[in-house]
């Protein structure tokens, strides 16, 4: 990377910092109740050790074969060794394998079928996995995610039949992308099934995954504990590879 290249990075990040503090005071919210995952799909993985140098711990990745080769090749950079690595993309039920145990923390569980596969794996190595259920709060829109009615469904399952699982919380990802106010209603939905689980299971679930580049202080404001920015940070991405 050239020296402009890094620089401009920085500037990035430095600026998605400032603007995430800002949205948690415009809403009165303490900054550390919310943790900054940068998205770095399709980034280089000299540009996550960048930014990993300018102090940020969580990463998120979307395909597991990338994740994996981004983590060995700076599996040897010591400030790289801290690094946290995160899971926002759709896992296919026969990538669990490979998914099951490696991260801090798996975003997009969407089913039984795939709490299944993930117990399966997780019961051989013996590992457990920290996961968010991710909801579909856009019905016939959208594709990923469980169906809000289906969530209850979903939630007893993890808890009653995956005991290497430790359900975190909910993450949802509206079909309304860069919309900014337009997502808001999304997450106030996510809010409000997190708070019915609550009430009716007694699950802490503490965290709330939702907000991208677009809409991350519409999502502080409804409650976000985890905001997923890849674009403000890394650039635009050519997803067309
Ligand atoms: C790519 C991606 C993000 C980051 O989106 P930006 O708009 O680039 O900030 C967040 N969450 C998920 C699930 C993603 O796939």
């Amino acid at each position: 990377m050239i020296v402009s290249a890094i620089t401009e990075l920085r500037r990035r990040y430095e600026s998605v910092l400032e603007r995430l503090e800002a949205a948690c005071l415009a809403c009165g919210r303490p900054r550390n109740d919310v943790a900054l995952v940068a998205v770095s799909k399709f980034c280089s993985a000299r540009a996550v050790s960048e930014i990993a140098a300018a102090g940020q711990a969580d990463f998120g990745e979307s395909y597991v074969l990338e994740a994996l080769a981004k983590r060995e090749d700076l599996a040897k950079v010591p400030h790289c060794a801290g690094i946290r690595w995160h899971m926002v993309g759709h896992v296919q039920t026969r990538k669990a394998a490979q998914t099951a145990g490696v991260f801090a923390l798996v975003h997009s569980l969407d089913s039984v079928r795939s709490a299944a596969a993930f117990e399966r794996r997780l019961l051989v190595s013996g590992s457990r996995q920290a996961v968010l259920a991710q909801v579909n709060t856009a019905g016939e829109l959208q594709k990923s995610g469980v169906r809000p009615e289906e969530l209850f469904a979903l939630v007893d399952y993890i808890t009653e039949q995956c005991p290497h699982l430790e359900l975190r919380g909910l993450m949802c990802l509206p079909p309304v992308f860069d919309a900014g106010e337009a997502a808001r209603p999304h997450f106030a939905r996510l809010y409000a099934l997190r708070e019915s689980l609550r009430s009716r299971l007694g699950l802490a679930l503490p965290e709330l995954s939702m907000g991208m580049s677009g809409d991350f202080a519409a999502a502080v404001a409804e409650g976000a504990t985890l905001v997923r920015i890849g674009t403000d940070i890394f650039g635009v991405r050519s997803e067309n590879r």
